[in-house]
């Protein structure tokens, strides 16, 4: 038996105690969407282990991909080197994104991808000879990591690190949209933020977002008019547009990229999460070409950042497997799929009392409750159900991998059903 006792004394978890330490499940292996209990039970997880195993688990393409490239490279540095991994990776992200997007930086992970987004919005403006351009526009919900450059653009009060804020960049923050996905954005709903950049115009380098949906900030669907209207002032009032894909990206929202429900292009994107199929650590910030002149054409010359393992060939090599199979398997079908189940059978808990809201998009379905749930109890009769969820204050949430069959998205939702109805 795994020695719990000794996790729960000396191993740090995400966001997690020391003192009083909510338990760990521990988990022995993994297979499709299932996770195993070290007693053998197995837990559908509907969390992708947060966003990430699209295909579920112990995927034998993804597993070949990784030991073929164990057996010629596990690893080479990036600086002065180059290998086939890499560059087929970066074609395919070249291809797959909006057209504008042509230069991409190869990080290791979410939050330093955003780091470097953030950083080549700042030189770029730098190499303009507009070095006081220099902050960013962030909206309220918003949530793109935890270091400390990226938690200076989330949310100050639901971004879970207002404890820092003397320590972090001030930036300018608008509210969060208002406009629900299939609602269109008035003029009244984008004033503030319209107004901030009027006013800060001289100051302000980019406006950095997650399009469409709001993740961990507050799992929000957004106008895609609001998106549109966004992309607008961006480019009348000489603003860069950054958009945060990591959770949205390869297809979760319904659309392979959620700018796409906007039919918009940022001048910097973020990918992460889902890119390696949830095997490995990786990352990635596309630019567009006039950024990357812009940044190679300043007082630096080049571009100022290169992580010990960027372009980490096992790390590209299964992501070119993830995207291959992404494509072969018609995600676009497998999403619109879970969509349609999810919202018909969330639907009955519209009606439960202890509910304040129920919404889904794509493969992300929603249950919103009036109060805080007790994420213990309640995770444990989720478990007693077969069901693995990580409920967020009063957020209790799916978003399943794609190759989830309909059986075991009823038993998803059923349980979903049967402990929040109660409550
Ligand atoms: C998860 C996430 C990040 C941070 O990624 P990490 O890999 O956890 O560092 C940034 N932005 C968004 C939108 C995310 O969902």
């Amino acid at each position: 038996m795994m020695d719990l006792e000794f996790d729960k004394n000396h191993i740090w978890h995400p966001y997690s105690s020391l003192i009083n330490p909510p338990p760990v499940y521990p988990i022995a292996r993994a297979e499709g969407v299932r996770i195993y209990l070290e007693d053998g039970r197995g837990l559908i997880d509907g969390m992708s282990s947060w966003w990430s195993t699209l295909h579920g688990y112990n995927v034998p393409e993804l597993n070949a991909a990784m030991q073929a490239q164990m057996e010629k490279m596990s690893h080479v540095m990036f600086g002065g080197l180059t290998h086939e991994p890499a560059i087929e990776l970066c074609k395919k992200l070249v291809a797959l994104t909006p057209e504008p997007l042509q230069k991409v930086f190869l990080a290791d992970s979410g939050s330093v991808s955003v780091e470097v987004a953030i950083k080549m919005a700042l030189q770029y403006w730098h190499s303009q000879g507009r070095p006081e351009k220099n902050k960013l526009l962030a909206l309220r919900n918003g949530y793109h990591g935890d270091t400390f450059g990226a938690m200076a653009t989330c949310d100050p009060v639901t971004g879970m690190h207002h404890l820092f804020a003397s320590q972090l960049t001030q930036h300018l923050f608008a509210p969060a949209p208002e406009p629900k996905f299939d609602e269109p954005c008035t003029d009244a709903d984008i004033a503030e933020l319209q107004q901030t950049i009027a006013q800060n115009r001289e100051q302000l380098a980019a406006v950095i977002l997650e399009p469409i949906v709001q993740g961990a900030g507050g799992m929000r669907f957004y106008s895609p008019d609001y998106l549109r209207k966004v992309r607008e002032l961006c480019d009348r009032y000489d603003l860069l547009l950054i958009a945060d894909e990591i959770a949205t990206g390869f297809g979760r929202s319904g659309k392979m990229f959620a700018c796409e429900h906007a039919g918009i292009s940022p001048d910097i994107l973020t990918l992460g999460k889902a890119l390696t199929g949830g095997t490995m650590t990786l990352a990635a910030a596309l630019c567009t070409d006039k950024v990357a002149e812009g940044i190679c054409k300043g007082e630096a010359g080049v571009f100022m950042h290169g992580p010990t393992f960027m372009g980490n060939p096992m790390a590209c090599a299964v992501a070119n497997a993830s995207v291959d199979l992404l494509l072969e398997r018609d995600w676009q079908q497998q999403v619109n799929n879970i969509e349609a189940q999810l919202i018909k059978e969330l639907a009955p808990l519209k009606e439960a009392s202890g509910v304040a809201d129920v919404r889904v998009l794509g493969a992300i379905g929603v249950v919103e409750m009036k109060a805080p749930v007790d994420n213990r109890t309640l995770q444990e009769s989720l478990i007693e159900r077969g069901v693995w969820l990580r409920p967020f204050g009063k957020l209790v949430y799916a978003m399943p991998p794609y190759v989830i069959s309909s059986e075991d998205l009823s038993r998803l939702t059923g349980a979903m059903v049967e402990t929040l109805s109660s409550l």
